[in-house]
C-alpha cells in the first residue's frame, strides 16, 4: 500500500541519514591530529599578472590526504572542521605555516610575491584573530604586506561592526585583505567603500562563461568597474583560456589565478614551476 511505501521510504532516507552522520563522525574523529601526523598539507597556485605575466602572489589551499581514502578535497573536510572548531587549529597552522614557506622563498630569493590564505567565518570570527595573525607574522618574519588574508562576502558581511574593527586592526597591521568569490553573495556597496579591504576575487562562475556568454560578460565587467573606481585591485580567479585572459584585460581587470597559469602545486613543484615561468617571460621580452 502508498502507506506502507512510504514508511519504506521513511526507512530508506533515515538510514541514509545515519551511515552520512557516522561517515561525518568518522571523518571528524580523523581530523584530529590530522596536522599533526603529516596529513594535512598546503598547495600554491600562482597569480599572474596578465600585462606581463609577472608573479604577483600565490594562493594557499589547503589538502587533506587521508590514510585510506586518499586526497579530500576542501569542499568535504573544511564545513566539517568548521563545525567541529578544529578550523582553529587548522587554519592557525596553515597561517603560520604560509608565512613561513613565503619567507623562505624570499630569502632563497626565488619569489618576490605575497601569499593569499583562506580565511574562514569561525577563524574571523574569533576574539583574538588579529593577534593569531600578528604571531604567524612575527613567527616568520614575514614582511606584514606580503600576507593576504582571503574572506568571503558573506563573512565580511555577517556582524558588520566587529568586521569593520577587525578589518582596520588588519590594515593599521599592514596585512592585505581580499574579498573571495566575490559576485555570489550580497555585498553592500557602501560597505565595500567603508571597509578597508584591498582586493576583490571575481569567483570563477562568471569567468567560466567569457567570453561568449552576455550576462558572465557584463557581470565580470561591471565588478571591474566598481571595484577599480573603489580604488581596489581586482583579480579573476578561475582563468582557464586565453580568451578569457584577453577578455579580463580588455575590460581593465590586470591580474588573474587559473589553470591557464597552473593548477595548486605542492612547495617543490611550485618551486620549479616558478623557475622555468620566469626563465620563460624573462626569454619573450
Ligand atoms: P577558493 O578560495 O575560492 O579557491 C579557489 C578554488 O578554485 C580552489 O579549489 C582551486 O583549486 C580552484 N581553481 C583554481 N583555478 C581554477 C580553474 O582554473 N578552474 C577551476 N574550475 N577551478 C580552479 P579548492 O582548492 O578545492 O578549494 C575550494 C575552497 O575551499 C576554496 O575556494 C576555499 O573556500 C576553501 N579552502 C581551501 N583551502 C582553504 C584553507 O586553507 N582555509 C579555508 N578556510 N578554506 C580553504
Ligand atoms: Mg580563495
Ligand atoms: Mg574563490
Ligand atoms: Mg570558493
Amino acid at each position: 500500500s502508498a502507506k506502507e511505501g512510504g514508511r519504506n521510504r521513511y526507512q530508506f532516507y533515515s538510514e541514509d541519514m545515519t551511515v552520512r552522520a557516522i561517515e561525518r563522525l568518522s571523518l571528524e574523529h580523523d581530523l584530529r591530529g590530522a596536522a599533526q601526523r603529516g596529513e594535512i598539507f598546503m598547495v600554491y597556485q600562482p597569480q599572474i599578472e596578465l600585462a606581463t605575466n609577472r608573479i604577483i602572489g600565490a594562493e594557499v589551499l589547503m589538502r587533506w590526504r587521508h590514510p585510506t581514502q586518499g586526497l579530500i578535497a576542501p569542499a568535504r573536510f573544511i564545513p566539517i572542521a568548521e563545525d567541529s572548531g578544529l578550523i582553529l587549529v587548522i587554519g592557525e597552522w596553515i597561517l603560520v605555516e604560509a608565512c613561513r614557506q613565503a619567507q623562505q622563498w624570499r630569502d632563497r630569493g626565488l619569489l618576490d610575491a605575497s601569499v593569499s590564505v583562506n580565511v574562514s567565518a569561525i577563524q574571523f570570527r574569533q576574539n583574538d584573530f588579529v593577534r593569531v595573525v600578528e604571531r604567524a607574522i612575527n613567527l616568520s618574519g614575514i614582511s606584514p604586506d606580503c600576507l593576504e588574508l582571503e574572506l568571503t562576502e558573506s563573512v565580511v558581511m555577517q556582524g558588520i561592526d566587529s568586521t569593520e574593527q577587525k578589518l582596520q586592526e588588519l590594515d593599521a597591521l599592514g596585512v592585505k585583505v581580499a574579498i573571495d568569490d566575490f559576485g555570489t553573495g550580497y555585498s553592500s556597496l557602501s560597505y565595500l567603500q567603508q571597509f578597508t579591504v584591498d582586493r576583490l576575487k571575481i569567483d570563477q562562475s562568471f569567468v567560466r562563461d567569457l567570453p561568449g556568454n552576455i550576462d558572465a560578460a557584463a557581470i565580470a565587467t561591471a565588478i571591474v568597474a566598481m571595484g577599480l573606481s573603489l580604488g581596489l585591485r581586482i583579480i579573476a580567479e578561475g582563468v582557464e583560456t586565453e580568451a578569457q585572459a584577453e577578455f579580463l584585460q580588455s575590460v581593465l581587470c590586470k591580474e588573474g589565478q587559473g589553470y591557464l597559469y597552473a593548477r595548486p602545486m605542492e612547495a617543490d613543484e611550485f618551486e620549479a614551476w616558478v623557475a622555468a615561468w620566469e626563465q620563460q617571460v624573462k626569454n619573450k621580452s
